[in-house]
C-alpha cells in the first residue's frame, strides 16, 4: 500500500490523482492533502479519503473548514506555507504529489525531498526556479523525482533502461495551443475566453494561457534540462497539433522512441504514482485509425516569442529563470483580470528580464529574492502600461 500526500488536491492534477487513487483502493491510501481556498471541495475530499492531516491557505479557511466538518472529524488542519510544508513532509507519506500551481510549489516540494519522500512532480516551477538545488538535494536524499508533466513523463518512459551517453536529443512536443493558425495581427486581438479554449488538454487557467503563448513549452525546456541533466542544445521543440506523441527521444544511432497516447493527464499521473509498474485505467484507448495523421512543425517564434525568451533565460541560468517565471505569473494574472492583452505578455516578461541583474550560482534565498523582486517590477511595468 502506497501512502500518498497531495499538494494542490483541489486543482486539476490533484482531482485527477484522487480519481485514480479512489479507483485503486488496494494500492493507495491518502494520508494528507493540501489545498488553497476551495473549502467545499476539500471537505468532500476529506470525507471520502479520510486523510490524517490537511492544510489550507489561511487561518480564516481553517475556521471555514472546521465549521463544515462533522464534530467527530479528527483531521488535523494546518494553514499557510508552514502548513503546506507539514503536509509535504508528513512522516506517514511514501510519495508526495506536488501539484500546486506556480512558484508557491517550490518550498513545499523541497520540504518533501528533505523529508526523504519520493515526489510525483507536476509543479514545473520547482525545477524552473531552483533546478540545480532541487536535483542535488534529491540525489543526496536518495529520493526519486518522477515527472507528471505529460512531455516529461513521455521522455522519462522513453529513457527508462537506456544509456544516457547514447542520447542525441529530446524533442518536446507542443500542441501549439488555440492560436496556432492565427496571424501576428490577429494575435493582438484575442480575448481571454479564446485563450482559455485549449484545443486538446483540459488544464488550469495559468497553464492553459501559457500553452497559448508557448511560454509553457519554454518553462518545460528548463524543466527538462534539470530532470534529464541535458544542455539546451539537446532539447528541441516541435509543434504537434494532434497531441498524440507526448514527446520523443533520438539516440546516436538515429533511432527515435516516442511515447504516444490520448491526451489525458490521468496516464502520466497514474504512471508517476505506480512507477515502475502500470495499472489499468478508464482512459479511452487511442485509436490511431481515427487520428490518421500526425503532423509536426517548427514553432513560429515570431508569433510566439515567449518560447525563445524562456529558452534564453534557461541558457543564462542563475536567477534568470526565476525572474522569467515570476514575471509570467504576474503578467498572466493581469491578463486574466483583463488589464493587459495577450500580445503584452511577452513584452512585459522581456522588459523585466532586461532590467534584472542575474545572480549566478544562486542560493535558495537569492532565488526567492529574485522571484519577489520580479513580481514587484512586473507590477510596476503593468501599472505604467495601463495608466
Ligand atoms: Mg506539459
Amino acid at each position: 500500500m502506497k501512502k500518498v500526500a497531495i499538494l494542490g488536491s483541489t486543482g486539476s492534477i490533484g482531482c485527477s490523482a484522487l480519481d485514480i487513487i479512489e479507483k485503486n483502493p488496494e494500492r493507495f491510501q491518502i494520508v494528507a492533502l493540501a489545498a488553497g481556498k476551495n473549502i467545499k471541495l476539500l471537505k468532500e475530499q476529506i470525507e471520502k479519503f479520510q486523510p490524517k492531516q490537511v492544510a489550507v491557505s489561511s487561518k480564516d479557511n481553517v475556521y471555514k473548514l472546521r465549521e463544515t466538518l462533522t464534530a467527530k472529524s479528527k483531521v488535523k488542519i494546518f494553514h499557510g506555507e508552514e502548513g503546506i510544508k507539514k503536509i509535504a513532509s508528513y512522516s506517514s507519506a511514501d510519495i508526495v504529489v506536488s501539484a500546486i500551481s506556480g512558484a508557491a510549489g517550490l518550498l513545499p516540494t523541497l520540504a518533501a525531498i528533505e523529508a526523504g519522500k519520493d515526489v510525483a512532480l507536476a509543479n514545473k516551477e520547482t525545477l524552473v526556479l531552483a533546478g540545480e538545488i532541487v536535483t542535488k538535494r534529491a540525489v543526496k536524499k536518495g529520493v526519486k523525482i518522477i515527472p507528471v508533466d505529460s512531455e516529461h513523463s513521455a521522455i522519462f518512459q522513453c529513457l527508462e533502461g537506456k544509456k544516457k551517453e547514447n542520447l542525441r536529443r529530446i524533442i518536446l512536443t507542443a500542441s501549439g495551443g488555440p492560436f496556432l493558425d492565427f496571424t501576428k495581427s490577429e494575435l493582438k486581438k484575442v480575448s481571454l475566453s479564446q485563450t482559455l479554449r485549449h484545443p486538446r488538454w483540459k488544464m488550469g487557467k495559468k497553464v492553459t494561457i501559457d500553452s497559448a503563448s508557448l511560454m509553457n513549452k519554454g518553462l518545460e525546456m528548463i524543466e527538462a534540462k534539470w530532470l534529464f541533466n541535458l544542455d539546451f542544445s539537446a532539447i528541441d521543440v516541435m509543434v504537434h497539433p494532434q497531441s498524440i506523441v507526448h514527446s520523443m527521444v533520438e539516440f546516436n544511432d538515429g533511432a527515435f522512441l516516442a511515447q504516444i497516447g490520448v491526451p489525458d493527464m490521468k496516464i502520466p499521473i497514474a504512471y508517476a504514482l505506480t512507477y515502475p509498474e502500470r495499472i489499468v485505467n478508464d482512459v479511452t484507448p487511442l485509436n490511431l485509425l481515427k487520428v490518421q495523421k500526425l503532423e509536426f512543425y517548427k514553432p513560429d517564434i515570431k508569433k510566439f516569442p515567449c518560447l525563445n525568451i524562456a529558452r534564453d533565460a534557461g541558457i543564462c541560468g542563475g536567477t534568470a529563470p526565476a525572474v522569467l517565471n515570476a514575471a509570467d505569473e504576474v503578467a498572466v494574472n493581469a491578463f486574466i483580470q483583463k488589464k493587459i492583452c495577450f500580445a503584452d505578455l511577452a513584452k512585459i516578461i522581456e522588459k523585466v528580464l532586461n532590467v534584472h541583474d542575474v545572480v549566478c550560482n544562486p542560493s535558495l534565498n537569492d532565488i526567492l529574492q529574485a522571484d519577489s523582486w520580479a513580481r514587484t517590477e512586473t507590477e510596476k511595468i503593468i501599472e505604467r502600461m495601463v495608466r
